[in-house]
């Protein structure tokens, strides 16, 4: 039996030794049937947050309110939620009352699609009331209710169906489909940092290009920040699988989306990832492999090399050979990085007596520029034998002699 299953069996039991019903529901159920890869379980009970952490040693209190606490099992971490009902969406997407209930039911009937109202106890029986079971096998994603209704009350949904479409390249039904259209403009009232995570999601999925195409026919894209400036027929064409390289993509074919790219409230690091892989298709072509390998890290030559694999348009000249290239020099380069040179500013100003200043960093770029091209040895003596040679200072002006 699956480890997080066997371990959150441990929950339902000592649920039910305390009058508590208690069962595992939502995605796990789904992708247990499906014979997935189960990340998380969780488990939904009619026992109140206060009960849980009287039966549970060690929970953590992460949204009492909404009925969730954490309990750990040898540290591995189950959500364990209250029964509930939720009522009155006013802002599209956060519940204004939750209401406990003893009944599963109506926790199943609050949940966005069939195929994720499913529950089942510790004997793997299932509980479906809204044939999820039916539309898993039928490879369809449709609403529990009312599509229309479901999607007013919350419209990350919508884009929730999106990412299920790649993520389980299931089809979305066509009512559930036409209520994505009507309500898509509701995406605009939904958090940016939510939309991001459904879009990593369906990016990641088995099928991204089958999603985009549903995200342009009900419009989602026309709503998303950062998407809606982009142009629908590039968005089509791009074949790609991370938000990342898609973003990296338009801004290449669209430079001025650059300053749109804010919007998305993404991490440094990822922004300046994709910004990384937007130089990199602009200098392919004309800098020198080595000039690539070093100005690139790995993970940026790589994975350009892979968009450039899967998308025709950006295959012009010799892109592929020359990033293979770089990808094979990278490793023999003599420095990977300025850090790397065998001087530093002390020395310098040491050796000319002179205050610190941009001179310093003038010179150690024109080392730099020397060892890598070969010309120059990274090793401290050779190095300062080199400045002593090629570099005139006086009086704050620096010269660096051609050879
Ligand atoms: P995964 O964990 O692979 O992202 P999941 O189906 O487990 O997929 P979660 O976001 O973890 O998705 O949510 C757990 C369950 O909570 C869902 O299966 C669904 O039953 C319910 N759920 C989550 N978000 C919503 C929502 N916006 N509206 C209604 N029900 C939801
Ligand atoms: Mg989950």
């Amino acid at each position: 039996m699956n480890e997080l299953f066997a371990k959150g069996r441990t929950i339902l039991r000592q649920l039910a030794a305390h009058g508590y019903k208690g069962y595992f529901v939502g995605g796990c159920v789904r992708d247990y049937h499906m014979g997935r890869v189960i990340n998380d379980v969780d488990i939904t009970t009619d026992a109140l947050p206060e009960d849980i952490e009287r039966i549970f040693i060690h929970t953590i209190d992460i949204g009492k309110v909404h009925g969730t606490i954490i309990v750990l099992v040898e540290d591995i971490p189950f959500e364990v939620t209250t029964f509930r009902t939720e009522s009155d969406y006013s802002d599209f997407r956060r519940p204004d009352v939750v209401t406990f209930t003893r009944d599963l039911d109506s926790d199943l009937e609050r949940r966005d699609f069939t195929m994720n109202a499913m529950a089942m106890d510790g004997d793997f029986d299932i509980i479906d009331p809204y044939d999820g079971m039916m539309a898993i096998n039928r490879k369809v994603i449709t609403t529990v209710g009312e599509s229309t209704e479901r999607f007013g009350e919350d419209a990350l949904r919508i884009l929730r169906a999106a990412r299920f479409s790649s993520q389980l390249e299931f089809k979305v039904d066509d009512d559930t489909k036409r209520a994505m259209l009507k309500h898509a403009e509701n995406l605009k009232y939904v958090a940016v940092e939510r939309s991001v995570a459904e879009l990593v999601k369906l990016y990641r999925g088995a099928n991204p290009s089958a999603a985009k195409v549903l995200m342009a026919e009900t419009h989602l894209i026309k709503y998303l920040p950062f998407l809606d400036q982009v142009d629908e027929a590039a968005f089509l064409k791009s074949n790609v699988h991370s938000l990342e390289c898609e973003l990296a993509l338009q801004i290449y074919q669209t430079p001025k989306l650059k300053e749109t790219l804010h919007e998305l409230k993404l991490s440094n690091a990822v922004k300046t990832e994709i910004l990384s892989i937007v130089n990199l298709l602009k200098m392919v072509d004309s800098s020198s492999i080595r000039h690539l390998a070093y100005d690139f890290d790995d993970r940026v030559l790589n994975i350009t090399k892979d968009t450039i694999v899967k998308n025709s348009f950006l295959q012009i000249g010799n892109r592929m050979t020359r990033l293979e290239s770089a990808i094979a020099m990278k490793p023999k380069l003599p420095i990977s990085d300025p850090s790397e040179i065998n001087l530093d500013g002390r020395t310098l100003m040491r050796l000319f007596e002179a205050q610190g200043g941009r001179w310093i960093r003038t010179i150690l770029s024109a080392v730099e520029r020397e060892i890598l091209a070969g010309q120059l040895d990274n090793d401290r003596d050779k190095i300062i034998e080199w400045v002593k040679a090629h570099v005139e200072f006086e009086a704050g002006n620096i010269k660096i002699a051609e050879k």
